[in-house]
């Protein structure tokens, strides 16, 4: 391979670098500047929020426990959600803890979403880095990183304008698929023994569903199959009116009028490390909503003048390297219930694998609530990285539990606090004191047990 030797641009310095701002790095951010260090968060969009912004995901999953009955995600996720709810960008989790067209009419997990408006969740992010201090720094892509035998000293990023360096005392990899990590050589993996991973889809959002028609046949339908139009689905796969995608209707409404479709989907794998496969995805992803219009036009009666809004800007990757930290957190551990001793947050989300042609959906037990520790976010092979996000170190089942986007979040708001911790006592990140993190978890409103 032929190296390229390019000349530093633009040099900054700061105790903490962040890399990406989807769900866990803005928090991130945000949690280690409130809590006294200078924070840089570096993102290659033009905007906060990765997908849940660019791939336009539109619902956080619940913060409650399985039944909607215990709210689990507190502190800074639901500052953040105030927020936005104050701009009117999204319906508070209390609001969604029935059955209804917040939570895609689905029953159990579904309880205690947050809908929100793209738009305001990157003007409310974007505003409260700036409040809390956070320099921001977008279309960065970081490329390379530099280091010794036991922490990371700099990361460089691709500009238009050359090549950017930050050096920092801390690091925090939010980038979803751990650039970062990678970079240095940190041990990672992806997907099943045999390399097998979730499928990427694009959402794509539309107006003009006839929302009183489709509350009367949720309401009248308990039976799956007709409920969720999964015969519909079949036979217009049969006559070539469906693409490869769910298999059942998956549309979740909006704060607005918009309705989230998550409908779409690759069934043979894409490499996400590699552009020219990536476009081919976002290409035949295209193709299938266009299909999918006239499909939901044609089939659904609610959504006979339904209108295209707009495609995510980005295909929406679920599964990417899980970096092995100082501890990986277990499918048993999901399924068991395991509170650990140094727990960042509570939370109750089924392990939720989609695969080509349908979901393997391992629900957890009613009374079932789980916990991450800390030391999932703290990198095994380095002093000074943490990770936060769909990135942590977790078994694939686990990963696919915590993946979403309100534990998203509370890793984001953990690891944010650790790392200001580290930065100002030069120590590594897997020796912060646990009480004094927990502290500060708990003074945000976090829950961390009773
Ligand atoms: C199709 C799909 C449907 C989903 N549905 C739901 C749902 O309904 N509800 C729910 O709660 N969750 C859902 N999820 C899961 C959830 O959206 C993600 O797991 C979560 O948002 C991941 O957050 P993250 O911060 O770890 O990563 P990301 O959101 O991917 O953030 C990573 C950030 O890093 C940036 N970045 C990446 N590479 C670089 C680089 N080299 N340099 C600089 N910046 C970089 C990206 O631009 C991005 O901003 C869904 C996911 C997918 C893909």
């Amino acid at each position: 391979m032929k190296h390229i030797l390019l000349n530093i641009t633009k040099s900054y310095e700061c105790d903490v670098l962040v890399i990406g701002g989807g769900t866990a790095g803005f928090p991130a951010a945000i949690n280690a500047a409130r809590n006294g260090a200078n924070v840089i968060l570096a993102e290659k969009n033009g905007y906060l929020g990765g997908t849940a912004t660019a791939g336009l995901i539109g619902t956080f999953m619940t913060c409650y426990d399985a039944k909607g009955e215990k709210r689990l995600i507190n502190g800074f996720y639901a500052e953040f959600v105030n927020e936005m709810v104050k701009k009117s960008g999204a319906i508070p989790p209390e609001k969604t803890l029935t059955v209804g067209k917040y939570g895609g009419y689905r029953f159990k997990g579904h309880f205690g979403v947050v809908p929100y408006e793209i738009e305001v969740f990157k003007t409310v992010s974007e505003k409260m880095c700036l409040d809390s201090g956070v320099k921001l720094l977008y279309h960065m892509l970081f490329v390379h990183c530099e280091k010794t035998d036991s922490k990371i000293t700099k990361a460089y990023f691709a500009t238009n304008n050359g090549i950017y360096e930050i050096s920092a005392k801390v690091f925090i990899d939010a980038s979803g698929d751990a650039y970062l990590c990678d970079k240095a050589g940190f041990k990672s993996e992806i997907g099943d023994e045999n390399g097998e991973k979730q499928p990427a889809s694009t959402f794509f959002t539309i107006k003009g569903v006839d929302e009183e028609m489709l509350d009367t046949h949720m309401e009248n339908t308990t039976e799956m199959r007709s409920r969720f139009f999964m015969d519909e689905i079949k036979k217009a796969q049969e006559t070539g009116e469906y693409p490869c995608g769910t298999l059942k209707l998956r549309i979740f409404k909006s704060p607005s009028e918009k309705w989230y479709v998550n409908m779409g989907q690759e069934d043979e794998p894409v490499n996400q490390f590699d552009a020219e496969d990536v476009t081919n995805a976002e290409i035949s992803q295209r193709k299938q909503i266009n299909v999918m219009i006239d499909f939901l036009r044609k089939y659904i009666p609610a959504c006979r003048n339904i209108e295209l809004v707009e495609t995510a800007a980005e295909i929406g990757i679920r599964e990417g390297r899980r970096v092995l930290g100082e501890y990986t957190l277990k499918k048993d551990d999901i399924l068991s219930g395991r509170v650990f001793e140094d727990t960042i947050c509570y939370c109750a989300n089924s392990i939720d694998i989609h695969k080509k042609n349908n979901i393997k959906y391992v629900p957890t037990k009613d009374d079932v609530i789980y916990t991450i520790p800390y030391r999932s976010l703290v990198v095994k092979e380095c002093d000074n990285v943490l990770v936060a996000g769909r990135c942590l170190s977790a078994e694939r089942e686990a990963m696919a539990a915590v993946r979403v986007m309100s534990p998203c979040v509370a890793m984001g708001e953990a690891a944010g606090i650790a790392a200001s911790i580290a930065a100002r006592k030069n120590i590594p990140a897997r020796d912060v004191n646990y009480n004094e993190l927990k502290e500060k978890l708990l003074n945000n409103g976090a829950y961390l047990g009773d």
